[in-house]
């Protein structure tokens, strides 16, 4: 688990901005915040937070400007908020290089789940293997440049469609990846891949992983929404 972590918090609505800072410090972490885009670049200049929680809805500069001049200045985590609906922010959002998005109204909790395995991925010297992902306690080895993916040590056969979704769902215990975005996932190698190849692929995978389709424990369906890997009980 990723220790304590600078994080600064964009976000104009106090009431919304103290919750999660209460939450983020539950944690243990120091939390910076800022209610204008103008704010939050000087902040990140000078404070070099670990993760920014960035609101896409900012008076003044917009969140995406905010988030487009972060990005040409570091590699900094970065979790949008948007709001309910707003698919075209979280397309713009992703695409100007966000790492992760949460849809409002959000449970705290899950930020913080989401701000934990984004710190465990930014953080190199803890994570020993970047290429290596070790899941399920480690039963389930994903080792992404050898392209091979061992189940209680025994090889597992995949397609690369579903090796490619399994890589990309385990990368990030926890977080949900809705269809289109695992459709991305497969672009460039299957000729027109369809939501609903998605679904087959998923069974497929659950099924060389030994995972019931109806009680998966690794491979998990999040109703309305897609897909996440199960994050590892503590
Ligand atoms: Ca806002």
């Amino acid at each position: 688990m990723p220790g304590p972590a600078r994080i600064l918090v964009v976000e104009d609505e106090a009431r919304i901005a103290e919750v999660v800072q209460s939450y983020l410090e539950g944690q243990g972490h120091t939390v910076d915040r800022a209610a204008t885009g103008e704010e939050a670049l000087a902040a990140a200049a000078s404070r070099r937070p670990d993760l920014v929680v960035l609101d896409l809805g900012l008076p003044g500069m917009s969140g995406e400007e905010v988030c487009r001049r972060l990005r040409a200045e570091s590699d900094v985590p970065i979790i949008m908020l948007t709001a309910k609906d707003a698919e075209e922010d979280l397309v713009n959002g992703l695409q100007l290089g966000a790492d992760d998005y949460m849809t409002k109204p959000f449970s705290p909790r899950e930020l913080t789940a989401r701000v934990r395995a984004l710190l465990r991925r930014a953080r190199p010297d803890e994570v020993p293997q970047a290429d290596v992902l070790e899941r399920a306690g480690g039963r389930l080895v994903v080792d992404s440049a050898r392209r091979r993916v061992t189940l209680d040590g025994e090889l597992v056969e995949l397609t690369e469609s579903e090796f490619r979704l399994l890589q990309a769902l385990a990368r990030f215990p926890g977080r949900v990846y809705t269809r289109s975005e695992l459709v991305e996932r497969l672009q460039g190698m299957e000729f027109e891949p369809y939501e609903r190849t998605i679904d087959a692929h998923i069974k497929n995978l659950r099924h060389k992983l030994g995972d019931d389709a109806r009680a998966p424990r690794l491979v998990l369906t999040v109703y309305g929404r897609g897909y996440a890997f199960a994050e590892d009980q503590r």
